[in-house]
């Protein structure tokens, strides 16, 4: 394809009908300083751009940021930090930027000072501005807050958070200078140079102040208490075009180096983006913004161990829970398995209590039988000699007695020795004592014991088993007649009362009394000092009678031998049917 040839030139006038271009640029030292500054540039300018008339614009950070939003200029000169964030916000492109001469005082430099009055001897290094009265430009001011602000983090001083006071002053930068030299401030943030400058200008001496951590960069004059970083850029907005800013672009790098800075090809601001990157400011700003998925992939050793202790408590009280529950149960079985081993042993107990009576018994069941047999062959006789039917009616109805006696007797002893549980119920206690004293009179008749015994009626009630009662009674009137077997006297009395610790029992006997031996196990189970004996009567009737809220005891009788006492709580008024 043959080359199109030479296209028509088009316009390159930036307001469009009006040939002016404007340069907006930061007035750091005020809007008069800065068209001063600049007016080398736009001398140069306005010679090599004959079709347009230019004017430079003073403004402040803010201005410029809004112009360039607006578009109200067409190239801007500012600070690098500046510079940065319009070209992410609003795509502005450097094409040139400055360079010091080296020759020349005061030098261009971008780094900044921290600086406070030489008298201060506590102030002498960057570390000294924690808790200090600290005075700098402005927020997004880049020499005159940002590039100190850098090297303060990375102290570990947050600004705005470790000194006593931050105060931004703004524009022109020597307000911050003139609040130190008055006490006003103790330290303040500026430009380099600036201190260099106005003492040049005869403003101040240099010696009254001092550069905190100072240092010289090569090629500079000027004091400094940071890193330097690249000069201010030259830069074209996204709507200027770019035939117009090569010709822009061309002029400056064709302008002869004056009052102390040239231009140069445009320099790389990575630096820069260095420090906007530490401080997550501007086109950093996201990385304060921190994502779940970022906190999960920075934290995920934490979180893994936070998870692990969760599901370890977890699995914890589970295994916690588990256990008390198992347990829980196993001593339910086990109380269960002890009552019914008590139970069993009661039954026991009872059948051989009964056991050792059954002798009695049986010649007790054998007298009434053995008188229905007598009534039975008078009767019989009777009848043979048909003589006497009332003397038949009467030996009928005597047999009727005699067999209701031994049906008595047997009844008695069965609803002693059943098996069963225990059901308490309001009664009277002498009723189950003269049940006992039924079961043992047979017993007693035959081994030659007088029995005395006092039922009062009457007594307040008692909540008790009335089987349980039974037994406890009849092992108290076994043991005292074993005790007495063989003695010459053998008397037992048997009393029951109502006294101030409820309803009570007492079984004394004239036997020899309580040896110390016994007296000291006597309640132990499998004590005995029978050749037959078992040793679970007390244990078993003591156990009985607490479970019941009373006592048994043993004491010494009044003409010698023992003295076995219970007592039993009445029963609750509420409690009675
Ligand atoms: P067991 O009658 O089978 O021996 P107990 O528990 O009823 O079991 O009695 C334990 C022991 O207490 C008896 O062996 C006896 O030594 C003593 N004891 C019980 N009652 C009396 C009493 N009235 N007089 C003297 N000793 C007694």
């Amino acid at each position: 394809m043959p080359f199109p040839g030479p296209l028509p030139e088009p316009p390159l006038a930036a307001r469009a009908g009006t040939g002016e271009l404007r340069i907006g640029v930061l007035a750091f030292r005020g809007a008069e300083r800065a068209a001063g500054e600049w007016e080398p540039t736009l001398r140069h300018l306005a010679v090599q751009l004959p079709e347009y008339r230019l004017r430079a614009v003073p403004l402040d950070l803010g201005g410029l940021a809004e112009a360039v939003r607006t578009e109200s200029v067409d190239f801007v000169i500012t600070n690098p930090g500046q510079y940065v964030e319009l070209e992410a916000a609003f795509g502005i492109v450097r094409i040139a930027s400055l360079a010091a001469a080296p020759d020349a005082l005061p030098a261009r430099m971008v780094a900044s000072a921290v600086v406070a009055r030489a008298a201060r001897q506590d102030l002498r290094r960057l570390d000294d501005v924690r808790g200090t009265r600290l005075a700098a430009v402005a927020p997004e001011a880049f020499g005159g807050y940002r590039v100190a602000w850098r090297e303060l983090a990375e102290r570990g001083i947050d600004p705005g958070n470790d000194t006593a006071e931050l105060v931004f002053m703004g524009f022109p930068m020597e307000r911050i200078v003139d609040a130190v030299a008055s006490g006003d401030a103790d330290v303040g943030i500026v430009r380099a140079c600036l201190l260099e400058q106005m003492a040049a200008e005869g403003r101040l001496r240099l010696e009254d102040f001092r550069v905190l951590d100072a240092r010289l960069t090569p090629g500079s004059p000027c004091q400094v208490s940071t890193r330097a970083y690249p000069d201010w850029p030259f830069a074209k907005l996204a709507h200027t075009s770019d035939r117009l800013a090569k010709r822009v672009a061309l002029a400056l790098l064709a302008m002869p180096g004056t009052e102390g800075y040239a231009w140069t090809v445009p320099v790389d601001y990575q630096p820069v983006h260095e420090l906007f990157r530490a401080l997550k400011l501007g086109p950093y700003e996201y990385l304060r913004h921190r994502s779940l998925s970022q906190i999960l992939h920075d934290n995920w050793p934490w979180l893994v161990i936070a998870s692990l202790a969760a599901l370890w408590w977890v699995v914890h009280v589970a295994r916690v829970e588990y256990l008390v529950r198992r347990r829980t149960e196993d001593l339910k079985a086990a109380h269960e398995e002890a009552r019914r081993h008590r139970e069993e042993m009661e039954h026991g107990a009872r059948l051989a209590l009964l056991g050792e009576m059954a002798s009695s018994l049986a010649h007790e069941i054998n007298q009434p039988l053995a008188a229905i047999a007598n009534y039975a062959s008078g009767c019989q006789r009777r009848l043979a000699a048909g003589t006497d039917p009332e003397g038949v009616a009467d030996g009928v109805l005597r047999i009727a007695g005699q067999a209701e006696r031994a049906a008595g007797i047997v009844k008695r002893m069965r609803a002693f020795v059943r098996k069963r549980v225990p059901e308490p119920q309001i009664l009277d206690l002498a009723e189950p004592v003269r049940d006992a004293l039924g079961l043992f009179q047979a017993s007693a008749a035959r081994r030659g014991i007088a029995v005395t015994a006092r039922l009062p009626t009457g007594l307040p009630p008692v909540r008790a088993d009335r089987i349980q009662m039974e037994q406890v009674v009849l092992n108290l009137l076994q043991n005292a007649a074993d005790a007495m077997a063989g003695l010459a006297t053998r008397r037992l009395t048997m009393m029951v009362g109502a006294g101030e610790g409820g309803v009570g029992v007492a079984v004394a006997d004239t036997g020899p009394g309580l040896s110390p031996e016994a007296r000291q196990h006597l309640f132990e189970p499998f004590f005995t000092t029978k050749p037959e004996g078992l040793g679970l009567g007390l244990s078993l009737s003591r156990t009985i009678v607490e479970a019941h809220g009373g006592r048994l005891w043993a004491e010494d009788g009044a003409e010698g031998g023992a003295v076995f006492r219970f007592t039993l709580p009445v029963a609750d008024a509420e409690a009675l049917p």
